[in-house]
């Protein structure tokens, strides 16, 4: 086996079992075809489509009153479908500005109708959450749009305020199924898959079917997201071998206890890390404020960016790969996703001590 530690931000680490099963059933699902073969209306991907969808309701507590979508298109393409479905004339999309992927939700919004920044931490370098206290959310909101862990930055909201009185939607691109969530609190969560849930291909949302009653209808049906749920994510070919695999990952996180332990388990990993960085300060310089981090992505800076590049490079010899910081804001972060090991993040810890003492 020559698997290195996998840090990548996305596409990411996928739990090695779930590759293992899905490598056994890959020529033969047990029906004589891979489910690559065979057909999105067949009893085969119909029972691997209803597994996903009981799996996900069960684990993440899902009332009736949300639906399950698979979408394709990506979060990016969320950004675009939130405003044409919700944003109708007369209303204001308000969004929380907390790092890149909220500047690209907005831009597109921006396309449909108008739009308000409720709060933003731009001016610090996106290096916290905005308390819910100062956020000015307009009296004709169409919705309040947050984005729940921001994978560049490495800043995460601890938690979601309530009573907002509009609709809230949630980009948990990086960070769903990382801890329990309250899903009543939310009338739309959407996720991007190749972070924390499965392979790239596939975008998962959740939404409050009553809000989906009043969405806009003036566009393509496709854009509608009421098409998806009127057809049960089968409107058109779906992604059947990324819902395949999002159910293993499902699996996985069943049987490693559900969302309370993993929840624990993230918090031990992330614990390494930023324990590290809180013993030694002036050599690990974290970016985010210390009670915005992120259980996910792990963000700090090297006295120069020498020993960043220096850093880079030593951890790639020591089968520590992706920890290079993302291009827009440099230094490092570690993406400790839910399926990468304990015994990974043990290894960057080791690591970073062993640099540290040899580079200070
Ligand atoms: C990666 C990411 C996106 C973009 O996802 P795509 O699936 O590539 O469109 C959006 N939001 C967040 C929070 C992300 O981490």
């Amino acid at each position: 086996m020559t698997r290195y530690h996998n840090f990548s931000a996305g596409p990411a680490a996928l739990p090695l079992s779930v590759l293992e099963t899905a490598h056994g059933e890959f020529l033969d699902h047990g029906h004589g075809a891979s489910i690559l073969e065979t057909s999105h209306r067949s009893p085969e991907f119909t029972q691997v489509l209803d597994h996903a969808n009981g799996a996900l309701r069960e684990l993440a507590s899902i009332p009736d009153t949300h639906d399950i979508l698979w979408l394709q298109g990506g979060a990016s393409m969320q950004f675009a479908m939130v405003p044409l479905n919700f944003l109708k004339p007369g209303t204001t999309g308000a969004y929380v500005m907390t790092g890149t992927w909220s500047d690209k939700a907005l831009a597109e919004a921006n396309f449909v109708g108008d739009t308000h920044v409720v709060a933003s931490t731009k001016d610090a370098g996106y290096n916290a959450i905005p308390q819910p206290s100062t956020w000015d959310i307009p009296s004709n909101a169409a919705y309040v749009h947050t984005t729940s862990n921001n994978t560049i930055f490495g800043t995460q909201f601890a938690s979601f305020p309530s009573n907002l009185g509009a609709p809230l939607v949630c980009d948990m691109s990086s960070d769903i199924l990382c801890r329990p969530m309250d899903v009543n609190q939310f009338d739309l969560i959407y996720a991007g898959a190749q972070k924390n849930l499965g392979p790239a291909g596939v975008t998962l949302a959740i939404v409050r079917k009553s809000w989906l009653e009043d969405a806009r209808t003036d566009m393509p049906n496709f854009l509608r997201y009421k098409t998806h749920a009127d057809k049960g994510s089968t409107y058109n070919t779906p992604p059947v071998y990324p819902i395949y695999l999002v159910g293993k990952v499902l699996d996985w996180l069943m049987a490693n206890g559900g969302l309370e332990a993993v929840q624990q388990g993230n918090k031990e990993k992330a614990g390494i890390i930023y324990g590290l960085m809180d013993a030694n300060p002036t050599f690990f310089k974290g970016h985010a404020a210390k009670d915005s981090r992120s259980l996910m992505n792990i963000t700090f800076n090297l006295p120069s960016e020498d020993l960043e590049k220096k850093f880079v490079e030593e951890a790639k010899s020591h089968r520590l790969v992706g920890v290079k910081g993302h291009r827009s804001v440099g230094g490092i972060r570690a993406s400790i996703y839910n399926a990468v090991p304990r015994s990974s993040v043990e290894a960057l810890g080791t690591f970073m001590e062993n640099f540290m003492a040899a580079n200070s």
